[in-house]
């Protein structure tokens, strides 16, 4: 076990780092920090939640010098979420040595962020095409810039972001350190790095010291039309604390969480298209126990750090394997148990058995639960809260009415009635859910390497013929 205390670390740091409760280090943070604290370039790889915001982030407010008035540390993002969270973290990673960070990112009042990039933060945290935006405004200094971040360098890359960082750091003072870090590396995004860096040192989390053990994996066989009624009874039987549905699509997204607000869950959805703020609600809810099933695409929760979240449901099984291990890492957190399942439509299993292929894990297969194992999961709920309300309540005021009714009737019978109404019983409303085609039966290793965005295209027309066929 390497803790933070065996590297040479400030004092204030150190101090910080315990405050957020951090005393051993992560194997990509134990790995990499003997290199970026002695100022090396560095290219790490390791899967998401494994910490690697604090890697870079130690070493970043290590370098910043809380006296100089300028920016000196830059952190580029994909997504405005993901700048939030990561300005946070270095916020707390910072705070006892008193270094000012400033999230900058799209959707936010540009007026605004040129006020606060006035006063100078040391470090900023920002999505490529507003941190161009203010470099072509010259609102941002980034002329004393000694160290620079790319954070999740692979979803950059998907989201065509390669080209605007490429003309961000072409910007930057040439003596400087640079860090790359991302969960899969793509040869686009090596070549980039090398451009960029000096000779980089290369570390790699092995996918074996990936998987994270506590994750129970299951997978359903299911087909497409019974797949909501399937989702629910999972729901109800697990009764979940926090879950999280992946959905493949925009559309599908929007219609599950409207489907399952129908049923009684209190559900939301997240992706691409909504606005800022309301993405930002939808997630602040969620993290504060208000919504019990976020339902979101893989672009949407991408790096998002939501702990508690206890069971994911691959409601549409993701297109290749690396998304699977992203969507499952969103549960088990920090050491905490959780549960995946993913439902596969008949002609889908070649996607499963690549999935298991690159984790290394076989998924043990389960069935939908019954009606009556639905039923129990509810009753199990119902049968928790009563147990908590006996010993957390002062129920003295309700004691006479008890004894009232325990006096008229069967007391089996009055608890029972008690148990129906604590109950959620399962909900046969219907609801529209619009049918999404299964992905192709995958034959060749060959179909593996379509881009996602052509794959995306190429089930976008599927989609479309098959509708307009369906209407003839
Ligand atoms: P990644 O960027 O690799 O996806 P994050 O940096 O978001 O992962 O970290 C995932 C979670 O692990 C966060 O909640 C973070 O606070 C926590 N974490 C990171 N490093 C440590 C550590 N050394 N000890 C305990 N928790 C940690
Ligand atoms: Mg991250």
């Amino acid at each position: 076990m390497v803790k933070f205390q065996d590297f040479q670390l400030s004092p204030s740091i150190l101090k910080s780092l315990k405050r957020i409760g951090f005393e051993e280090t992560t194997p990509i943070q134990e790995q990499s920090l003997p290199f970026s604290l002695a100022g090396r370039d560095i290219i790490g790889q390791a899967q998401t939640g494994t910490g690697k915001t604090a890697a870079f982030g130690i070493p970043m407010v290590e370098r910043t010098d809380a006296r100089v008035k300028a920016p000196q540390g830059l952190v580029i993002a994909p997504t405005r979420e993901l700048a939030i969270q990561v300005s946070e973290e270095l916020h707390k990673i910072g705070y006892d040595k008193k270094v000012q960070v400033l999230a900058v990112y799209g959707g936010q009042d540009i007026q605004r962020q040129i006020r606060a990039l006035k006063k100078q933060p040391a470090i900023i945290v920002g999505t490529p095409g507003r941190l161009l935006d203010h470099m072509n405004r010259k609102t941002v200094d980034l002329s004393r810039i000694r160290i620079v971040v790319l954070d999740e360098a692979d979803e950059m890359l998907n989201m065509g972001f390669i080209e605007d960082i490429e003309a961000i750091l072409e910007k930057l003072p040439a003596e400087r350190q640079t860090l790359l870090f991302s969960a899969t590396m793509p040869e686009r995004i090596r070549q980039t790095a090398l451009r960029f860096m000096k000779n980089p040192e290369f570390i790699k989390i092995r996918s074996k010291e990936m998987t994270v053990p506590q994750i129970d994996q299951y997978f359903v066989k299911v087909e497409e039309k019974d797949k909501f009624d399937a989702l629910t009874r999972f729901l109800d039987y697990h009764s979940p604390d926090l879950a999280i549905v992946f959905g493949r699509t925009k559309r599908r997204v929007d219609e599950l969480s409207e489907a399952l607000s129908i049923r009684g869950y209190t559900a939301e959805g997240i992706h691409g298209d909504l606005s800022q703020a309301k993405r930002l609600s939808v997630l602040r809810k969620f993290k504060e126990g208000n919504i019990d099933v976020l339902v979101a695409t893989d672009v949407a929760a991408r790096g998002l750090d939501i702990s508690g979240v206890t069971h994911v449901y691959n409601f549409d099984i993701p297109q290749d394997p690396e998304s699977y291990v992203h969507r499952i890492g969103r549960t088990g957190r920090a050491g905490n148990s959780g549960m995946a399942v993913t439902f596969v439509a008949p002609r889908e299993m070649g996607y499963l058995r690549e999935v298991e292929k690159t984790t290394g894990r076989r998924m043990r297969r389960i069935d939908v639960p019954s009606l009556k194992e639905a039923i129990e999961g509810q009753q199990r709920l119902a049968m928790e809260k009563i147990h908590a309300a006996i010993s957390e309540n002062d129920l003295s005021l309700y004691r006479e009415a008890a004894e009232e009714l325990l006096s008229e009737s069967d007391p089996v019978a009055v608890v029972s009635a008690a148990l129906k109404l604590l109950t959620k019983e399962p909900d046969r409303t219907p609801v529209k859910l619009s049918s999404e085609r299964p992905l192709p039966a995958k034959r060749t290793a060959k179909n593996r390497k379509t881009s996602v965005k052509q794959k995306e295209a190429v089930n976008g027309q599927k989609y479309f013929r098959r509708k307009t066929a369906g209407k003839r």
